[in-house]
Protein backbone atom coordinates (compact mmCIF):
# COMPACT_ATOMS: atom_id res chain seq x y z
CA UNK A 1 0.00 0.00 0.00
CA UNK A 2 1.35 3.34 -1.11
CA UNK A 3 0.84 5.39 2.27
CA UNK A 4 3.30 6.68 4.19
CA UNK A 5 2.86 7.18 8.10
CA UNK A 6 4.59 9.62 10.15
CA UNK A 7 4.23 10.42 14.31
CA UNK A 8 4.32 13.53 15.81
CA UNK A 9 4.40 13.04 19.90
CA UNK A 10 4.21 16.70 21.27
CA UNK A 11 4.56 18.00 24.98
CA UNK A 12 2.04 18.54 27.54
CA UNK A 13 -1.11 16.31 26.02
CA UNK A 14 1.31 13.58 25.41
CA UNK A 15 -1.16 12.44 23.02
CA UNK A 16 -0.28 10.51 18.91
CA UNK A 17 -0.86 12.48 16.08
CA UNK A 18 -0.43 10.93 12.81
CA UNK A 19 -0.15 12.15 9.43
CA UNK A 20 -0.69 10.14 6.23
CA UNK A 21 -0.25 10.32 2.41
CA UNK A 22 -1.32 8.22 -0.35
CA UNK A 23 1.92 8.47 -2.34
CA UNK A 24 0.39 7.96 -5.73
CA UNK A 25 -2.16 11.27 -5.54
CA UNK A 26 -0.69 13.44 -2.57
CA UNK A 27 -3.59 13.73 -0.63
CA UNK A 28 -2.89 13.66 3.24
CA UNK A 29 -4.99 13.69 6.39
CA UNK A 30 -3.49 14.00 10.11
CA UNK A 31 -4.89 11.55 12.56
CA UNK A 32 -5.70 13.70 16.01
CA UNK A 33 -4.07 16.95 16.78
CA UNK A 34 -4.15 17.63 20.66
CA UNK A 35 -1.58 20.47 19.96
CA UNK A 36 -0.49 22.52 16.92
CA UNK A 37 2.82 23.89 16.56
CA UNK A 38 5.95 24.38 14.80
CA UNK A 39 7.28 21.20 14.85
CA UNK A 40 3.73 19.57 13.75
CA UNK A 41 3.85 22.42 10.42
CA UNK A 42 7.78 21.16 9.99
CA UNK A 43 6.85 17.51 9.85
CA UNK A 44 3.49 18.21 7.01
CA UNK A 45 6.37 20.17 5.20
CA UNK A 46 9.05 17.29 5.41
CA UNK A 47 6.02 15.59 3.33
CA UNK A 48 5.77 18.08 1.34
CA UNK A 49 2.06 18.50 2.92
CA UNK A 50 0.39 21.60 1.58
CA UNK A 51 -3.08 21.09 2.58
CA UNK A 52 -4.90 18.01 3.85
CA UNK A 53 -8.05 16.25 2.47
CA UNK A 54 -9.27 15.30 5.86
CA UNK A 55 -8.32 16.01 10.02
CA UNK A 56 -9.41 12.65 11.43
CA UNK A 57 -10.51 12.10 14.85
CA UNK A 58 -10.44 9.10 16.66
CA UNK A 59 -12.80 10.49 20.00
CA UNK A 60 -13.36 14.13 21.34
CA UNK A 61 -11.59 14.37 24.24
CA UNK A 62 -9.71 17.48 24.57
CA UNK A 63 -5.95 16.38 24.17
CA UNK A 64 -6.98 14.93 20.80
CA UNK A 65 -8.86 17.89 19.50
CA UNK A 66 -7.46 21.26 20.63
CA UNK A 67 -4.63 21.83 17.88
CA UNK A 68 -7.39 20.83 15.22
CA UNK A 69 -8.59 24.41 14.27
CA UNK A 70 -5.21 26.23 14.23
CA UNK A 71 -4.36 23.05 12.08
CA UNK A 72 -7.40 23.54 9.47
CA UNK A 73 -6.35 27.08 9.23
CA UNK A 74 -2.93 26.35 7.72
CA UNK A 75 -3.31 23.21 5.91
CA UNK A 76 -7.41 23.01 6.21
CA UNK A 77 -8.93 19.46 5.61
CA UNK A 78 -12.55 18.60 6.53
CA UNK A 79 -12.77 17.73 10.13
CA UNK A 80 -14.10 14.73 11.03
CA UNK A 81 -15.87 12.76 13.81
CA UNK A 82 -18.13 9.97 14.91
CA UNK A 83 -21.42 11.43 14.86
CA UNK A 84 -21.78 10.36 18.82
CA UNK A 85 -18.21 12.42 19.94
CA UNK A 86 -19.75 15.39 17.57
CA UNK A 87 -20.75 17.48 20.73
CA UNK A 88 -17.80 17.23 22.20
CA UNK A 89 -16.17 19.62 20.08
CA UNK A 90 -17.80 22.74 21.48
CA UNK A 91 -18.83 21.21 24.50
CA UNK A 92 -15.58 21.60 27.20
CA UNK A 93 -17.42 19.21 29.46
CA UNK A 94 -17.82 16.46 27.14
CA UNK A 95 -14.13 16.54 26.04
CA UNK A 96 -12.76 17.12 29.78
CA UNK A 97 -11.34 20.31 28.77
CA UNK A 98 -12.66 22.31 31.35
CA UNK A 99 -12.21 19.66 34.33
CA UNK A 100 -8.89 19.42 33.89
CA UNK A 101 -8.43 23.53 33.26
CA UNK A 102 -7.21 23.22 29.26
CA UNK A 103 -8.76 26.00 26.76
CA UNK A 104 -10.58 24.27 24.19
CA UNK A 105 -12.45 26.90 22.30
CA UNK A 106 -15.85 25.54 20.04
CA UNK A 107 -15.86 24.47 16.95
CA UNK A 108 -18.03 22.04 14.69
CA UNK A 109 -17.24 19.14 12.51
CA UNK A 110 -17.39 18.90 8.87
CA UNK A 111 -18.25 15.24 8.21
CA UNK A 112 -19.74 13.54 10.89
CA UNK A 113 -19.11 9.33 10.23
CA UNK A 114 -20.68 5.98 11.59
CA UNK A 115 -19.73 2.65 11.61
CA UNK A 116 -18.46 1.45 7.97
CA UNK A 117 -18.07 4.75 6.38
CA UNK A 118 -15.22 4.78 3.72
CA UNK A 119 -13.22 7.74 2.91
CA UNK A 120 -10.93 8.41 0.37
CA UNK A 121 -7.03 9.58 0.33
CA UNK A 122 -6.17 8.88 -3.52
CA UNK A 123 -7.84 5.25 -4.42
CA UNK A 124 -6.80 4.23 -0.50
CA UNK A 125 -9.42 3.57 1.70
CA UNK A 126 -9.82 4.76 5.08
CA UNK A 127 -12.79 3.15 6.89
CA UNK A 128 -14.07 3.68 9.95
CA UNK A 129 -15.41 1.66 12.67
CA UNK A 130 -17.10 2.53 15.57
CA UNK A 131 -15.24 1.30 18.58
CA UNK A 132 -17.15 2.60 21.75
CA UNK A 133 -15.94 2.45 25.01
CA UNK A 134 -13.61 5.04 25.92
CA UNK A 135 -16.49 6.99 24.90
CA UNK A 136 -19.65 6.50 23.17
CA UNK A 137 -18.64 7.78 19.78
CA UNK A 138 -14.80 6.26 19.74
CA UNK A 139 -13.55 4.84 16.04
CA UNK A 140 -10.50 3.17 14.70
CA UNK A 141 -9.42 4.30 11.32
CA UNK A 142 -8.29 1.46 9.50
CA UNK A 143 -6.13 2.28 6.30
CA UNK A 144 -3.80 -0.27 4.25
CA UNK A 145 -2.47 -1.65 6.84
CA UNK A 146 -2.76 0.11 9.56
CA UNK A 147 -5.20 0.48 12.82
CA UNK A 148 -5.68 3.83 14.22
CA UNK A 149 -6.93 3.25 17.54
CA UNK A 150 -7.08 6.18 19.98
CA UNK A 151 -7.67 5.44 23.16
CA UNK A 152 -9.10 1.88 22.58
CA UNK A 153 -6.46 0.00 22.08
CA UNK A 154 -2.79 1.09 23.38
CA UNK A 155 0.53 -1.35 23.67
CA UNK A 156 -0.12 -3.76 26.72
CA UNK A 157 -3.04 -1.46 27.82
CA UNK A 158 -6.76 -0.28 26.51
CA UNK A 159 -8.64 3.25 26.94
CA UNK A 160 -9.76 4.14 30.46
CA UNK A 161 -13.66 4.07 30.95
CA UNK A 162 -14.30 6.06 34.09
CA UNK A 163 -15.04 9.08 32.23
CA UNK A 164 -18.85 9.68 31.59
CA UNK A 165 -19.71 7.78 28.55
CA UNK A 166 -17.75 5.08 29.22
CA UNK A 167 -18.48 1.18 29.34
CA UNK A 168 -15.77 -1.47 29.69
CA UNK A 169 -18.32 -3.62 28.37
CA UNK A 170 -18.52 -2.05 25.11
CA UNK A 171 -14.49 -0.92 24.92
CA UNK A 172 -13.79 -5.27 25.15
CA UNK A 173 -16.38 -5.90 22.68
CA UNK A 174 -14.67 -3.11 20.51
CA UNK A 175 -11.42 -4.71 20.38
CA UNK A 176 -13.04 -8.02 20.12
CA UNK A 177 -14.11 -6.55 17.02
CA UNK A 178 -10.39 -5.01 16.15
CA UNK A 179 -9.19 -8.98 16.57
CA UNK A 180 -11.74 -10.30 14.67
CA UNK A 181 -10.12 -8.87 11.30
CA UNK A 182 -8.57 -10.55 9.24
CA UNK A 183 -4.80 -10.45 9.12
CA UNK A 184 -1.92 -8.47 11.02
CA UNK A 185 -2.18 -4.62 11.07
CA UNK A 186 0.19 -2.15 12.84
CA UNK A 187 -1.22 -0.45 15.90
CA UNK A 188 -1.19 2.82 15.96
CA UNK A 189 -2.45 4.18 19.28
CA UNK A 190 -3.55 7.63 20.60
CA UNK A 191 -0.94 7.54 23.33
CA UNK A 192 2.47 5.11 23.87
CA UNK A 193 4.47 3.73 21.03
CA UNK A 194 2.96 1.52 18.31
CA UNK A 195 2.25 -1.95 18.26
CA UNK A 196 0.70 -4.63 16.10
CA UNK A 197 -2.74 -6.66 16.29
CA UNK A 198 -1.04 -9.68 16.93
CA UNK A 199 1.24 -8.77 19.98
CA UNK A 200 -1.71 -7.42 21.71
CA UNK A 201 -3.87 -10.28 21.05
CA UNK A 202 -1.17 -12.58 22.57
CA UNK A 203 0.28 -10.19 25.22
CA UNK A 204 -1.99 -7.37 26.41
CA UNK A 205 -3.58 -8.09 29.45
CA UNK A 206 -6.51 -6.70 29.38
CA UNK A 207 -7.88 -8.31 26.83
CA UNK A 208 -7.04 -12.21 27.82
CA UNK A 209 -9.74 -14.28 27.17
CA UNK A 210 -11.34 -12.12 24.13
ZN1 LIG B 1 -9.52 10.07 25.42
ZN1 LIG C 1 -6.19 10.60 24.97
Amino acid sequence: MPLTVKAFNPPVVASNSYIIKDAVSGEAAVIDAGIYNARFEEILKSMKIEKLKYILLTHGHFDHIMGVKRLQKNFGGEIVIHEADADCLSDSKRSLASALSFACPPFECDKAVKDGDVLLLGDEELEVIHTPGHTVGSVTYKAGKYLFTGDTLFHVSVGRTDFPGGSTEDILSSIKKLYSLEGDYRVCPGHGGESTLSFEKNNNPYTRGL
